[in-house]
């Protein structure tokens, strides 16, 4: 038996021909029709399940899509950004590059995203202590759950404060029926390796209009000016997606809502096989209104305490012993040593998933009998 990984990618069939049709055409350069048809089809994909028209720029990582967004909500020196303390560092990093502060604030228990009430909590003091508005918010949708974006929109339009959607891990989940990455001014997606699709490495960002679209894409290719000559007004930067790498996107467009059913399918088997399992519990997240997670990973948190102290760490080494890759839930932004002096609100939430929490296998290529065998072992450690 071969070893079970956490989130492989997986190939539709139709990457070959676009990456050959690149080739053959010699568009072997950044930027060509594979781009611009990657772009098209997510634009499609996106507007079925939306109230209002989106374009995409396709770019070559989300960690540059969530810069640009910041750099396109004039984020510089001295300002500060709300960012979700429980993620992955590339929320974050990015509101360094523009010399701003992040300012963290903790999930609440029901999406393990963004607590509105803490949020509106942080701007309040932020704007007594500092004098200023936040210049902008980024929620994000962990493992693919949708944050509770009613709460927090309302809470980001009472402040008039914009909100940068960080929807890298939930390509595919919707919210009251609409696509995150949809509802801020600008929403991130991610095509890394082991995300919902992958062109190697890429991301993209969701725009409102077409003009900012055009202005994403202005900053993406060094901030060229329209001169017969180089001129240069503002700082650029290079950050288009290659023709090549959005080949294998416009193949992975043609498997992407299988792979979200396939995700959910993986899901619900955990949820129903380790119902009733002491000390092990399967993350179901409850948002404020109707969603549908794509359950990117699926999460349990294991309770030491009913298990005779036996924690995670140990689960995940047996599984690993076994050849099955699980990973620790993000370590929350306000824990980590890099950013030690960043201000946070802090309610508990996600110090407490950390301390408990595993992601299981759950990409498209784990077997239905790969899920027994993980949950049998899961049982087995639970002492069932
Ligand atoms: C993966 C990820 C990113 C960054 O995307 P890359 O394409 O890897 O740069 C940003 N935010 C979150 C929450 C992610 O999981």
């Amino acid at each position: 038996m071969g070893r079970i990984l956490l989130s492989l990618a997986h190939m539709g069939g139709d990457e070959r021909e676009y990456v050959r049709e690149a080739f053959d055409t010699n568009w072997v350069v950044p930027l060509g029709p594979n781009v611009n048809g990657f772009e098209s089809d997510l634009e499609q994909w996106l507007n079925r399940h939306s109230d209002h028209e989106n374009y995409v720029v396709a770019l070559s990582a989300g960690t540059a899509a969530l810069h640009l967004g910041l750099v396109m909500l004039g984020v510089g020196k001295g300002d500060e950004v709300i960012c979700q303390s429980f993620t992955f560092a590339a929320s974050a990093n990015p509101i360094t590059y523009q010399g701003a502060t992040p300012v963290f604030v903790d999930s609440e228990a029901d999406t393990w995203n963004m607590d509105p009430e803490l949020l509106e909590e942080a701007i309040v003091d932020r704007m007594n202590k500092t004098g200023k508005k936040p210049k902008a918010i980024i929620p994000v949708h962990l493992y693919g759950y949708p944050a509770k974006l009613s709460q927090l929109m309302a809470v980001a339009h009472k402040y008039d404060i914009p909100v940068l959607e960080d929807s890298a891990e939930a390509m595919g989940s919707t919210y009251d029926g609409l696509h995150c990455g949809t509802f801020g001014r600008f929403g991130v997606m991610s095509f890394n390796g082991n995300k919902m699709i992958t062109t190697s490495g890429g991301g993209a960002l969701i725009c409102r209009s077409k003009s900012d679209a055009d202005r994403v894409k202005f900053y993406a290719t060094q901030a060229r000016e329209n001169f017969p000559y180089y001129q240069h007004e503002n700082i650029g930067y290079n950050y288009r997606l290659s023709n090549v790498c959005a080949g294998i996107g416009r193949g992975q467009m043609k498997v992407v809502d299988q792979h979200v059913a396939r995700r959910n399918e993986i899901h619900r088997m955990y949820v129903s096989m380790l119902s009733g399992v002491d000390g092990i519990k399967v993350m179901e997240p409850k948002a404020d209104k109707p969603s549908s997670p794509n359950f990117w990973l699926s999460c349990i948190c294991v309770d030491a305490a009913s298990i005779g102290g036996k924690d995670y760490t140990q689960l995940s080494a047996l599984l690993g012993s076994h050849d099955i890759e699980t990973r620790p839930l993000w370590k929350p932004m306000h824990l980590q040593p890099v950013f030690s002096q960043a201000p946070a609100y802090v309610n508990g939430v996600s110090e407490r998933m950390f301390n408990c929490g595993l992601c299981l296998p759950s990409g498209p290529m784990v077997t239905d009998d790969d899920v027994d065998r993980i949950v049998s072992i899961i049982k087995g450690f639970a002492g069932h």
